[in-house]
Formats: structure tokens, sequence, C-alpha cells
């Protein structure tokens, strides 16, 4: 395996005003080519900074990203529009941000091909191949408006297939669907992944997408906490992340549990670290 994209202690850091928000505060995360991954957490955790870094949308504010051969935090703009172009298809959240609205649907997945030396009947020959790819057969001379919530989304999909880059990424794809159509929508991510053997990353507050992905990293404040992967019989492990600074977060639910507050005793053995509430015994 090959790894796609790499993230070592991630920083960003938006100014506002006189303010300092820290959106990203050390983030570790390999992803190898070909993985179905997904990005858990609540609203406010740095899943859109994290996902808007890879696409080339937002730039770090330190510690190191590539993703295949570009390495993001040295990149000008423009390498960033080619990165953009070749390197990334992106699906947003919002339905209507993904289509253009005047255009139907066979004309918005031709659009980010004008930029490339495609002759017009090469684009007509690989918009049909992604049409019948995502069986959007029935819809592709309608215009977005007149198509439902769940078939815009499959349809962003073939948009950003458009030029064939080997990374996907969606932010918070099914956000505005309901449960069953959004269900769709990832599995034709998952089909995307299976079949083109894009490298798919999926953003979203919905801890059930861990059914439907390899392997689910969890964020909190900014940092990755947490990471289930889904083995061949789709039994489900979930596992603590161990940053490279040795940083744990534990659960606010199994500190509670513990007792321990501020301080705590930790005792290593072969295989085992722990913590234990620290006694103190009266003279
Ligand atoms: P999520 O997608 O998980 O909801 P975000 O990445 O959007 O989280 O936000 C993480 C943090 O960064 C939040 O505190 C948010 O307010 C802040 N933030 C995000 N984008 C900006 C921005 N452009 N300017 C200032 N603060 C921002
Ligand atoms: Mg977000």
């Amino acid at each position: 395996m090959k790894t796609h994209i790499s993230c070592k202690g991630l920083y960003k850091i938006f100014k506002v005003s006189d303010l300092e928000v820290v959106a990203l505060r050390g983030v570790d995360l390999d992803v190898q080519y070909g993985e179905l991954l997904s990005i858990v957490g609540a609203s406010g955790s740095g899943k859109s900074t994290l996902i808007n870094i890879l696409a080339g949308y937002e730039s770090p504010s330190a510690g190191d990203v590539t993703v295949g051969n570009f390495d993001l935090l040295g990149i000008n703009q423009k390498e960033a529009v080619e990165y953009r172009k070749t390197e990334v298809g992106f699906v947003w959240q919002q339905t209507g941000k993904n289509l253009v609205p005047y255009l139907d649907i066979f004309s918005n997945i031709e659009l980010p091909m004008m930029a490339s030396k495609l002759t017009k009947n090469n684009r007509k020959t690989k918009v049909e191949s992604l049409i019948k790819f995502l069986n959007l057969e029935k819809i592709a001379k309608r215009l977005p408006e007149n198509i439902s919530g769940g078939e815009q989304q499959i349809a962003a999909i073939a948009v950003a297939l458009a030029n064939e880059p080997p990374l996907l990424l969606a932010d918070e794809p099914t956000g505005e669907l309901d449960d069953e159509t959004g269900v769709m929508v990832l599995e034709k991510m998952r089909y995307v992944n299976k079949n083109y053997k894009t490298t798919v990353v999926i953003v979203t507050h919905d801890p059930k997408i861990e059914n439907h992905v390899d392997r689910s990293i969890g964020m909190r404040d900014g940092k990755v906490v947490n990471e289930v992967i889904s083995d061949n019989s789709n039994k489900k492990n979930e596992y603590i992340v161990v940053d490279s600074f040795g940083g744990v977060q534990i659960p606010q639910e199994i500190l509670k549990k513990s007792k321990i507050s501020s301080k705590a005793n930790l005792k290593v053995a072969d295989n085992k670290i722990s913590l234990e509430k620290i006694i103190r015994k009266n003279k």
C-alpha cells in the first residue's frame, strides 16, 4: 500500500480581528491510496477545516501535509489551482453549491472538462460513461431544480469525478438529505471507491457512517482522538489515537467513571500503560 494523504502535526489558526481561533491543533493522519475513510466529529471540531486544507481551499498554518506528490504547505496560488483541477474532486453539503442551476446534468458534468484538452467528442464519451456508471441516464437532460436532493448529490459526485481525480472529498454530503437518501448517496461513494479505486474521504457529524466505510477517524477540538476500523467480517474495532507527542484524549465519560482529575499515577507494564487515581493516605 502507498500513502496518498499524510498529515503530521497539522495546525490551522484563523485570525478574526484581534482573536485567534485554533481550528486544528496537531492533526496526524495517514490515508492510503484506495482507502474509503470517514472523519466524524461534533460541530466545530475542525472537520471542514481539515477537508478544506486537503482540497487546497485553505492553507495550513504549520505542520506537514502532503497529498500524492503535492506538498500543500509550500504550495503557491498557481500550483493550488492546478492541484484542485487534477488531484481532487469535491462534494459540498449544500446541494445547490455543487451544480450550476442553469445547466442540465449532462452539461454540469462536462463543465470541469472544458479546462482540459479533450475534444467535444471525447468529452461527450466521458460524460456518457460517468452517467452510465452512476445510473444518471434518466436525469441527464434535466436542470438541477427538477431532480431530487439525492439525485443532485449523485450528480455532484459525477461532476467531482469529471477529470478523474485520484481523490474524492465530501463535506457532509448527506447533511441535507433524509436518512434513506443519505445511505443511497454514501453507497454510491463506496461504489466509486471500489470500482474506480478512488481514495474517498467523507466528513460527517453522523457516527452511523461507520457502517459505510472501511475506517473512520473521530475528531474533537481540532485533533484526531479515535479510530474505528471494520475488519473483514464487518466487526468494528475502536482504538484511541496516540499522537506523535504521546498525547491521548480520554473520553469524558471514562474520565468521570475513573474519578481521576488533573493528576494520576502512570504505570507501565509490558504492552500496557495505565492511569490510576491518586489515593492519599492519612498520616
Ligand atoms: P466543523 O466542520 O467540524 O464543524 P470547522 O472546521 O468548520 O468545524 O471549525 C472549527 C473551528 O474553527 C470552529 O471553532 C470555527 O468557528 C472555526 N473556524 C472555521 N472556519 C473559520 C474561519 N474562516 N474564520 C474563523 N474561524 C473559523
Ligand atoms: Mg463543517
